[in-house]
């Protein structure tokens, strides 16, 4: 292993997602002994390039891409098995011969949790947060209800006849009494399904909370890869507009069961500006010629629909809370590039709600929705000098360099990794 990884190191979002997670959890994952998630499922979503080779991820961790890290899925991320078998097939399909472990206690993702994604971001109406209709919520509904079917559960059949008769009757009588809606599936059609998925994926299921623990005490190092960003964390993100999970690094414990006293080092991914796909409001929110550059430029439109993305100007009201929730020990600054020769770059330093000056996020909706952002602008930067990365951090224009120190005085974290492209070489760390 090379020294570039302290022994635990965490990647989490620090605004919306879509930062640039991937390219900055693929510079590490190759050198890391395990990559691990620890919350959500599959309605997050990568794309990484090995060698030519694009994969598309949306469960698995992406250090199953290099064929030495073992990949995890912790008890935090909630695992639909269809989709999971489905992910596998698909490395093995180019090659990869997975090294994956399941935990036991991860969540299971039932047909009734999809079918009332569905019934309920209808029922949500304005305050929904544009679910991907993947039974996320409901499935972590589930499990605080104390109705949930664990990944271990699949793997004794009398013990998950009895879950599913509480879990299934809870959620057809709630479609049916409450929502009016019928659930087709059978809960016979869906028992005789899910054991047999447990019987493919029993190679896979184990306790890795201990295996996590061995690995540490053994010395190997350990990758945790953050889905989503910090406003959409379930807690502490823009409530109700959220996931309905936590993406903050606080969730590594809880949703790995390694402790957080033995995390070294937390990346948080920044993105030099923003983009939010979804409902909420957006203080800093841009339209017209800069938006559409910004847009172009950075390639901010839906993957799979095409449709443009809301984008503005770095928030780092956001980015503040970003830093003091997740303890962060470094910012990742990405899509740097993406602002060349803008001539001036306004930054949104604290909010004007109601003529006082906010510089933390609120809780109030009501004041988040009369937010105006309070902006410091800033000289641009032209072009970036060709090849900037062979050359090194102090060959970036002066007035990039000024506007990075000016983001760390505000935030009170140091950047310590550059991203000035969509490659793995087109990245600058800091000595
Ligand atoms: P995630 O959701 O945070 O994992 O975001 P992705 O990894 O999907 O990143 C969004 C896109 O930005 C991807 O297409 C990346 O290749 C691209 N990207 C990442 N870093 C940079 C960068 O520094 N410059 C540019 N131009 N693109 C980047």
């Amino acid at each position: 292993m090379t020294s570039r990884l302290s022994k635990i190191t965490a990647i989490v979002g620090a605004q919306w997602g879509d930062e640039g997670k991937g390219k900055i959890t693929d510079f590490f994952a190759g050198d890391s002994d395990y990559v691990v998630r620890f919350h959500g499922g599959n309605n997050a979503g990568h794309t990484i390039i090995v060698d030519g080779t694009t994969f598309k991820l949306h469960l698995i961790p992406s250090g199953i891409v290099y064929g030495t890290p073992t990949s995890i899925i912790g008890n935090g991320v909630v695992v639909d098995p269809k989709a999971l078998l489905d992910e596998i097939a698909y490395v093995k399909e180019k090659g990869i011969n997975p090294k994956l472990m399941v935990s036991d206690r991860a969540h299971v993702i039932m047909p009734y949790h999809i079918a009332l994604d569905g019934v309920l971001s209808g029922h949500q109406g304005n305050l929904a947060a544009g679910s991907t209709n993947r039974g996320i919520a409901p499935v972590y509904a589930d499990k605080m209800f104390r109705n949930g079917i664990r990944m271990i559960d699949l793997l004794e059949p009398e013990v998950f006849q009895e879950k599913l008769t509480k879990g299934y009757s809870f959620a057809k009588g709630l479609m049916e009494k409450s929502l009016e809606q019928t659930l087709e599936i059978s809960q016979e059609e869906i028992f005789n399904t899910y054991v047999d998925y447990g019987q493919q994926l029993k190679s896979y299921i184990f306790d890795t909370s201990v295996e996590l623990y061995n690995a540490h005490k053994s010395g190997k190092s350990i990758l945790f890869e953050g889905a989503q960003g910090i406003s959409l964390d379930v807690d502490h993100g823009v409530y109700p507009f959220t996931t309905s999970s936590n993406t903050a690094a606080g969730h590594i414990s809880t949703g790995t069961g390694v402790s957080f006293r033995d995390i070294d080092r937390i990346i948080g991914v920044v993105k030099a500006y923003l983009s939010r796909v979804g409902e909420s409001p957006l203080p800093s929110e841009i339209h017209g010629d800069d938006a559409k550059s910004l847009r172009d430029k950075g390639g901010e439109y839906g993957t799979t629909t095409g449709r443009p993305r809301r984008v503005g100007w770095l928030d780092l009201v956001q980015v503040r809370q970003a830093v003091r929730v997740n303890g962060l020990t470094e910012i990742a600054l990405t899509k740097l590039d993406v602002l060349n020769n803008f001539s001036e770059l306004p930054v949104c330093v604290a909010y004007d709600v109601d003529g006082e000056r906010v510089t933390e996020m609120p809780a109030s909706l009501t004041q988040y929705r009369n937010a105006t952002p309070i902006y410091e602008t800033l000289p641009g930067w032209g072009d970036l000098p060709e090849n900037i990365w062979d050359k090194g951090y102090d060959e970036l224009p002066q007035t990039l360099r000024d506007y990075i120190d000016f983001i760390e005085r505000e935030v009170d974290c140091p950047v310590k990794i550059v991203s000035v492209g969509p490659q793995r070489h087109e990245t600058i760390i800091r000595k």
